[in-house]
């Protein structure tokens, strides 16, 4: 295996000068050296195709020990310098301070076909950022984070990736609810990929401790690698710098409401500056459409990070990164606009992804009000989001509303609850939805082409996800692999995997893993 390495981070940012991995702040500086932790009996469970070929590595070198040695950790490739980046945060709503890469070890960047790539080892080992955690990650939110973000990518999501899923034959400790029982799990080594793993984070350690020098540096980085477009070479630049993430945020934001993903933990230390979805801690899928649904136990109580606050909440964090990025312009009203405006392009951006969902094209006055009559219908009875929208799409134009009904039957938990009110008002949306559908212009057949495009079929539903993790737990990798399959078609009919687009089993509502996550991991 060889790769192209090409590194910049810690080439061009100033490094911690200290090397040892003893836990501190440290200052003046983007990032310390680290070592991976060489885990005592290293196991490749299931590698990303597509992710090794982007990178340039074929299935024969994935099968190479030398895979296995560099992605969990085991050894250091030559001439790299792996190392954790310095970041801080604000956590529910509240400065935390310096955060860092506690966990998460950058290998080394590489570049493919004019790519840049940095390679990351998550779970393996301590660094001066680890706090009072200890550096691992355990099997089950490793499959979880494998799966999903290549799940993502295949859905048209903005999203870090994921190579390699290694188990490093090492036990470790969590207490999975916070409930005072702790238990040993196995141990796992993640290895993500993305061109940065730079977060909105990373700027405000900077600009909290009044470091107004490697904020620059930061940002100039920043600017130069990802952002290349950006010529401006005044003080302008950083506002020019903060739209593109602003646009960038939002777009993704649109991604996750259009699939039904909520992040769970919307942390400004897990805002990607480059509007990728990052950090897959408690996340889950909407299963009942339920904008105040959050699969977050440890937010249960405010549920600031609820489904129907996710694009709120990416506002919140732009005001945090526009707090960072302010000494470097020093003029408070350009981002103020610009926040304003974030309101204004979400809610257009959000009524034409809704429309797509609804398979309309051209938007019209009175759109807004069926959409608006949708997302209530949705919420009278417990009606499954992806099933609801792939099941749509067979409507055709002159199905009277209780034709149409009946067709999305499958789509409803408890069928039992469509009667009086809300039968009848599922039946005034269907009523008003056929009308519309009747003033557009292409046929049934390509109205479902389009919709099915935009709808997924197949998503990573939470119990999908934890009965990998149960037969993983058991030794068994090949759910892991067929969901991996299934994931990469998400909007293909797949005759075969018929059986994942179905409602979620009853068993599975609330039970730990599949409705109830918390951020051990
Ligand atoms: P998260 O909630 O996963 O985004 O993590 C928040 C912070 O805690 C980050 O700085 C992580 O690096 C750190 N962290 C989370 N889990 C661990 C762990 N097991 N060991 C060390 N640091 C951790
Ligand atoms: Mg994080």
């Amino acid at each position: 295996m060889e790769l192209n390495i090409q590194d910049t981070f810690n080439q061009k940012l100033p490094a911690d000068l200290r090397i040892d991995n003893s836990r501190r702040q440290v200052f003046d500086a983007c990032f310390s050296f680290v070592k991976p932790r060489v885990p005592s009996k290293p196991q490749l469970i299931h590698f990303s195709k597509e992710m090794a070929e982007a990178l340039g590595i074929n299935e024969e070198e994935v099968k190479e020990k030398y895979f296995l040695d560099v992605f969990s950790g085991s050894k250091v490739m030559p001439e790299t310098n792996p190392y954790a980046m310095c970041y801080g945060g604000h956590q529910f709503g509240h400065w935390a301070g310096q955060l860092g890469d506690g966990r998460a070890i950058n290998l080394a960047e590489i570049v493919h076909h004019h790519k840049r790539w940095a390679l990351q080892l998550k779970g393996a080992g301590e660094t001066p950022f680890s706090r009072t955690a200890d550096g691992l990650a355990v099997l089950r939110s490793s499959i979880r984070e494998h799966l999903c973000s290549e799940a993502m990518h295949h859905l048209g999501v903005p999203t870090t990736r994921s190579l390699a899923l290694c188990l490093t034959g090492d036990q470790v400790l969590r207490d999975v609810m916070y409930d005072g029982h702790p238990a040993y799990e196995k141990g796992a080594v993640v290895c993500r990929v993305s061109p940065s793993f730079i977060r909105f984070g990373n700027f405000e350690i900077f600009a909290r401790r009044k470091d107004k020098e490697n904020l620059r540096k930061l940002a100039d980085y920043t600017i130069q690698y990802f952002y290349p477009t950006i010529k401006e070479t005044s003080s302008k630049k950083y506002l020019l710098f903060f739209h593109e993430v602003l646009s960038n945020t939002l777009k993704m934001i649109v991604e996750w409401q259009r699939v039904g993903f909520v992040h769970g933990v919307m942390n400004t230390d897990n805002m990607s500056i480059l509007g990728l979805t990052i950090d897959y801690g408690p996340y889950g899928w909407l299963e009942g459409y339920d904008k105040g649904w959050t699969p977050n136990t440890t937010d249960r109580q405010n549920k600031r990070y609820k489904y129907g606050n996710q694009p709120y909440v990416a506002l919140w964090n732009l005001f945090q990164l526009a707090n960072a990025l302010f000494p470097l312009v020093e003029e408070a009203k350009p981002f103020e606009e610009a926040l304003e405006k974030y309101k204004i392009d979400y809610a257009n951006a959000e009524l034409s992804m809704l429309l797509s969902k609804l398979g309309i094209r051209e938007s019209k006055k009175e759109d807004l009000e069926l959409v608006e009559s949708m997302e209530k219908v949705l919420e009278l009875c417990e009606t499954d989001m992806t099933i609801f929208f792939r099941r749509l799409a067979n409507l055709k134009k002159n199905d009277s509303d209780e034709d149409a009904l009946q067709l999305l039957k499958p789509a409803f938990y408890n069928p039992e609850e469509l009667v009086g009110d809300v039968q009848s008002a599922w039946q005034a949306f269907l009523k008003k939805y056929l009308n519309r559908l009747c003033v557009e212009n292409h046929s049934d057949q390509e109205r479902k082409i389009t919709m099915n495009k935009v709808n997924p079929k197949y998503v990573l539903r939470n119990y999908m996800a934890q009965l990998a993790i149960d037969a993983a737990d058991k030794g068994d990798y090949n759910l892991i692999d067929e969901l991996h399959q299934v994931l990469k078609a998400p909007y293909d009919e797949q005759v075969d995997s018929e059986k994942w687009f179905a409602k979620r089993p009853e068993w599975a509502r609330h039970k730990v893993g599949c409705s109830m996550l918390s951020c051990s991991s």
